[in-house]
């Protein structure tokens, strides 16, 4: 089945910006934290803020402590003055168009000139735009009420940014031939007409469009409106549950689109189970090939086979001829140590990864006696090469297991890092540590010539495939590793900026391996491996340009690229 997320689904650029400012804040500023009125109208987000503690307030107290966070509609200067004069430490999330707005009112208050304000009076942000009107502000909400104004000697003319284009249009005329000396500025945020237009032109070529968001969220309820009225199958739904499956999973093509207030992980978790449910249907000879890749993925029994693939790759580029016994050891530990970081890390999988949630749940016990057993077979086998390597080994499991758990007791350290993953960025240099050692270190340890030249290429290698792979899915977890307080680079740098580096990491790699080669630090293999970075670079690419969407086969293709490096070494050896 194809599926398609509407580019516009979700989150506008001022909600994303205001809700990731709160789970910031919530993971690093001052407590306790809450909100100057609710931060978006989404029952979801405003549940998940009050689990994390951070309730809404409506009345400024006379005395505040914490952090207090101004959501996207903003509010009038005199607020946040009040704000801070109780004690508050504020952090202003209003939407960069909101102030934009505010600052065209403010400057021409100060030169004397009224504001007329086309929007709800009611409505939060209109509310704060007057304020910066200092006195001379008039909101209105038809044209009947803009027509009942006296005439102002200079005054301009502001529309609420969700505001209505047609009567603003209307509005604009009227000004121009009764009063053409006031100012009009074009205020309106295209935020919702875009989303309205993508959904058109999606509709077209789908059978279904499944619409995700509030049933009663006007920008959500239109969106349902045009996609039904395109004559497409539609579902109108609040979260995953309320889809009907049945009526879905036989179709070729499906588009999801979501209102302005809907997070990102409602929407992934209806993306991810329309494709588990389309994947069930999937038989290849009779057998269901996608299911099985499924349970291989979340089981991470396919991450492992990638792990000895990128060991014996590693062994080739050195030349190193035992390597069947270290890649078994690094399938094993990476095994043993995924399956127990998911399953002590299942909060943060809720919003990224439900279905793999739900996996690890159901099957705790299982996949705990799975990753006890490959772990101890891994560490005998370790011991079969050495002491040494049996030591590093047990050191890195060690290290690996204690990764999600609390090393510093509460009554010694009231600190934040009391978790090595609490400590920014550790997840991705761990995990890429700890693979460079059993893929690329382990194999030259036990090999009869030790440590070569050969080897740094290989390890160079190794670390910066797996560093890429773990930074990727980090790219697409973001949402999720907020919630959970999770400082991954991309969201210590930002994802743009990340995934610059990524690609130029990407490419470094591609042209380092057929040098090495043509230097002789390392085996022919080199020549050819080249296509395994460009492999990841291409779906870096083919991510960015949304031709593949985050999901299990995304999820799918990126781990397949460490098995390509065991099957172009294979290759290479069996024919070179
Ligand atoms: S709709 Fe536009 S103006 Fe309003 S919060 Fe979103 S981006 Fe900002």
């Amino acid at each position: 089945m194809k599926i398609i997320i509407a580019r516009t689904a979700g989150f506008c650029m001022g909600v994303r910006r205001a809700v990731d400012t709160v789970l910031d804040a919530s993971n690093g500023k001052k407590r306790p934290i809450c909100t100057y009125g609710p931060l978006i109208h989404n029952p979801q987000v405003l549940d998940l803020l009050k689990g994390k503690g951070i309730p809404a307030i409506s009345d400024i107290p006379e005395k505040g402590e914490g952090t207090v966070v101004i959501r996207a509609h903003g509010v009038p200067p005199e607020s946040k003055e009040a704000l801070k004069g109780a004690g508050f430490s504020v952090v202003d999330s209003t939407c960069p168009r909101v102030i934009k707005v505010q600052r065209i009112i403010h400057r021409h208050a100060k030169k004397g000139y009224h504001a007329i304000i086309i929007g709800d009076r009611d409505h939060p942000e209109v509310i704060g735009l007057n304020g910066y009107a200092h006195g001379r502000g008039h909101v209105v909400e038809t044209l009947d009420e803009v027509k009942k104004l006296p005439a102002f000697e200079n005054a301009i003319i502001v529309a609420q940014t969700t505001q209505n284009v047609a009567f603003y249009d209307d509005v604009k005329k009227w000004a121009s031939q009764t009063h053409p000396h006031y100012l009009t500025f074009d205020t309106i945020c295209d935020s919702t007409e875009k989303r309205q237009a993508d959904i058109l032109s999606i509709a077209k070529n789908v059978d279904a469009v499944v619409v995700v968001g509030g049933k009663n969220s006007g920008n959500t309820q239109r969106l349902a409106e045009l996609a039904r009225e395109s004559g497409k199958l539609t579902f109108h739904i609040e979260d995953v549950e309320e889809l009907d499956m049945n009526r879905i999973k036989h179709l070729d093509s499906v588009a999801i689109t979501a209102g302005a207030s809907t997070p990102n992980w409602i929407i992934s978790k209806v993306y991810r189970a329309i494709e588990t449910a389309s994947a069930s249907q999937e038989r290849l000879f009779g057998i269901p090939v996608a299911v099985i890749k499924m349970a291989l993925m979340r089981s991470n029994v396919y991450l492992a086979l990638a792990a000895a693939s990128l060991a014996y790759a590693c062994s080739v580029l050195q030349g190193i001829q035992n390597w069947l016994v270290p890649s078994a050891v690094a399938m094993l530990y990476v095994l043993s140590m995924h399956i127990f970081n998911h399953l002590t890390a299942i909060s943060a999988d809720r919003y990224n990864d439900p279905e793999r949630a739900d996996f690890y749940d159901r099957n705790k016990w299982a996949l705990a006696s799975f990753a006890f057993a490959g772990g101890g077979l891994g560490l005998l086998l370790a011991y079969s090469l050495g002491t040494f390597p049996f030591v590093v080994l047990l050191l890195m499991s060690l290290a690996g297991l204690s990764y999600n758990l609390p090393i510093i007791p509460n009554r010694l350290f009231k600190g934040k890092y009391k978790r090595l993953r609490d400590v920014p960025g550790s997840k991705t240099v761990l995990i890429t540590a700890a693979w460079g050692v059993v893929t690329a270190l382990l194999p030259a340890l036990t090999s009869r010539h030790g440590f070569t030249i050969s080897t740094l290429p290989a390890l160079l290698l190794a670390c910066g495939m797996v560093f890429s792979r773990t930074i990727f899915f980090d790219i697409l977890d973001m949402q999720g590793d907020r919630i959970v307080g999770q400082e991954t680079f991309p969201i210590i740098l930002g994802d743009k900026k990340t995934a610059k580096i990524l690609k130029n990491l990407l490419i470094t790699l591609a042209l380092m391996l057929p040098l090495s080669s043509l230097l002789g630090l390392i085996s022919g293999l080199g020549y050819i491996l080249w296509i395994y970075p460009a492999f990841l670079f291409g779906l870096m690419i083919a991510y960015q340009k949304r031709l593949i969407l985050p999901g299990f086969q995304l999820e799918f293709l990126v781990e397949s690229q460490l098995v390509l490096s065991g099957v172009i070494a294979l290759f290479w050896s069996l024919f070179f």
